[in-house]
């Protein structure tokens, strides 16, 4: 199930989408195009990377699907994120924008065993800094 590199920016769109998704929003093309104010065709490059990889199936009508794959990284890397950028804000004290920011710079980099120790740390916290749930499904308690 690992072993997939992606880029920075293969990860935000992958991210993008799982976030559209959370917020009941359909996937599209244009919707991505939207949030990285780009045009349709660099959007569909990418949208054809994270589908070589089956993270992601183009359907009709320019709509786009998770895959079962895509489906579990993206979440993964939302932990990661989440779990970050809670530590940059709390512990850190640098304030949302900034942990936000710092956090999406290493949250598909950042390794299981370094993220399980934050999250203890941080005692499971159950919300991000935007008020959006955290779940620690694969953390051990
Ligand atoms: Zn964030
Ligand atoms: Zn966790």
């Amino acid at each position: 199930m690992h072993n997939i590199e992606l880029t920075s920016k293969e990860t935000s769109y992958l991210l993008a989408l799982w976030q559209l998704e959370e917020d009941k929003q359909k996937l599209s093309t244009g919707k991505l195009a939207k949030i990285f104010n780009v045009k349709a065709p660099s959007v569909i490059d990418i949208l054809k990377k994270l589908e070589s990889y089956g993270l992601v199936k183009r359907i009709p009508w320019k709509r786009i699907k998770l895959t079962k794959r895509g489906n579990y990284l993206a979440l993964n890397i939302i932990h990661n994120h989440r779990v970050l950028e809670v530590y940059f804000n709390k512990f850190l004290s640098l304030d949302k924008e900034t942990s936000c920011k710092e956090a999406s710079k290493i949250d598909y980099l950042v390794g299981t065993k370094l993220i399980e120790k934050i999250c203890k740390i941080l005692n499971y916290p159950e919300t991000c800094i935007h008020g959006k749930p955290l779940v620690h499904t694969k953390c051990v308690k």
